[in-house]
């Protein structure tokens, strides 16, 4: 009895002197109230999809961690840019016409001209995104080809006037405040060099053949000698870096941080894929602002799927080299009907037991994989998140609700991030993609809170940054869960009159 009166006057007592436990005994009340009303519209959440959205929109999400800078662009912001840079649209193809090409000014027209023609701008969207593709009858491509297909059309004006690469990132960051993500970690560029060499393509593809992996590596070795000897790459790896900090330099703040990722493209050779690799890890491991390297492109390709085991060792080569730089890569980003079924049986666990990745990209084709328990154990214990692409996922692959791996990770217990990919092409955005989540998976709200905290403690910032976004993360979760809490609250009030009103 005396202990227990003891005990209430110390809570009392500490109550009363504390602020810093007043406001969090504050904060987590408004976290309940806040949990209990989440966990009601999840429970009938196709009735809900309006509030859902809402809520999602206004709740902190943290960083996305991947995001591919010209498919996230969108078609109209590209318009603009053509119009500003006074170039124009081929009337064959909606190709960019600029003014080097001057042979094609024919067959063109101006963006005002495309602009004031429904039709026309309609046809132009549909070439240049995923617009419209499914809801009327036209001659349309596999989905694959169409989303792919896209990002031929993007470098064109963006390598016309770099600075355009600035004011493309300005409009994305201000996309992400507005959703209130606080943190991007984007596939920006790639790594400004890379070379042919036919006779080290021969050499790997044997070894590969042979399964002759210290010839291989023998292979590389001499061919970076090559490279490094190259001037072209002596010049490339500071014009990149000089890119880069210029663009960070107009974008980061205390409120918004940007970080890049060099990327090399998995449809090329292999000597270029492999230049243009240790080019971008020299990238990331010189500059603080390049956090990572991925390998991007469509997997289902010829060369993708026939040099897949080659690029996983060129990345365990790399990362030999380089064991301070970290990878994020596309892995698994198949399904059933796309490729050979013996073809969806290995490319994840090559990712992450040879390739030695940190965060595995879509991972979709995981059901698949011929050790999948055992590889999901790994990746639980090892903490090797993977990045899920809701809606990238049910375009090209055609995989959604319980087809989608989304559950069984999660399950598994293998940390998930929710990530864009190309909202530019997809025409979305990550809150989206948090919708489709929620409606799709029955996540509480304490599994929300976590993948979204996910974002930044997986994410490849220094730890003394990962903290400070941490605590920026839960600074901004308190401030909407009062302000949740108020609505709430107000909404009952108003609901109490009403139903007094009524009576
Ligand atoms: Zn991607």
């Amino acid at each position: 009895m005396i202990r227990k009166t003891g005990s209430l006057l110390c809570a009392l007592v500490l109550f009363t002197c504390s602020p810093n436990l007043y406001s969090a005994q504050k904060s987590d009340t408004a976290r309940e109230k806040v949990r209990t009303y989440f966990n009601r519209l999840v429970a009938d959440s196709g009735a809900h999809g309006a509030e859902l959205r809402m809520f999602l929109n206004l709740m902190p999400k943290g960083g996305d961690l991947h995001q591919h800078f010209t498919g996230t662009t969108y078609a109209e912001t590209y318009l603009d840019f053509i119009k500003k840079e006074n170039s124009w649209i081929s009337k064959k193809d909606f190709s960019v016409i600029t003014p080097r090409d001057t042979a094609k000014l024919p067959d063109t027209l101006s963006v005002d001209k495309l602009r004031s023609d429904n039709k026309m701008l309609s046809d132009f969207s549909m070439v240049w995104s995923d617009k419209d593709f499914s809801n009327h009858y036209h001659d349309q491509n596999a989905p694959d080809v169409q989303f792919f297909g896209t990002f031929a059309n993007f470098s064109t004006i963006l390598k016309y006037d770099g600075a355009l690469y600035t004011e493309g990132l300005k409009i994305l960051k201000n996309r992400a405040k507005l959703e209130n993500v606080q943190y991007i970690e984007q596939m920006f560029i790639s790594p400004g060099y890379k070379r042919k060499d036919a006779r080290f393509d021969d050499l790997c593809r044997k070894s590969i053949a042979d399964k002759n992996i210290p010839e291989l590596h023998r292979t590389f070795q001499d061919f970076v000698s090559v490279v490094r000897a190259d001037a072209l790459y002596q010049k490339a790896v500071p014009g990149y870096l000089k890119q880069v900090k210029t663009c960070a330099d107009a974008v980061n703040d205390e409120s918004f941080t940007l970080r890049f990722q060099s990327y090399v493209s998995r449809n090329d050779s292999p000597a270029e894929v492999f230049s243009a690799l240790y080019t971008a890890f020299c990238e990331a491991d010189t500059s603080d602002l390049v956090v990572g390297v991925n390998i991007v492109n469509a997997e289902n390709s010829p060369v993708a799927m026939s040099d897949y085991s080659l690029h996983m060792q060129m990345f365990r080569y790399m990362k030999e080299l380089f064991p301070g730089v970290k990878t994020a890569m596309h892995a698994g980003e198949l399904t059933i009907g796309m490729v050979r079924p013996e073809d969806l049986t290995f490319h994840i666990n090559e990712a992450v037991m040879v390739a030695l990745a940190d965060r595995i990209g879509h991972g979709v084709d995981i059901g698949y994989e011929v050790n999948a328990p055992e590889l999901l154990a790994y990746m639980r214990e090892k903490k090797i998140p993977v990045e899920i692409n809701l809606t990238s996922n049910e375009f090209i692959l055609g995989v959604k609700d319980g087809q989608h791996p989304f559950r069984l990770y999660l399950d598994q217990g293998v940390p998930v991030v929710l990530t864009s990919d190309d909202e530019g092409v997809s025409r979305n955005n990550l809150t989206d993609d948090y919708l489709h989540m929620v409606q799709r998976y029955g996540i509480t709200y304490d599994s929300l809170r976590e993948i979204a905290g996910n974002s930044i403690r997986y994410s490849f910032l220094k730890e003394s940054e990962k903290s400070q976004q941490l605590v920026n993360l839960d600074k901004r979760f308190a401030e909407f869960e009062a302000r949740m809490a108020r609505m709430i609250a107000n909404a009952s009030r108003e609901g109490g009159k009403k139903r007094t009103t009524n009576r």
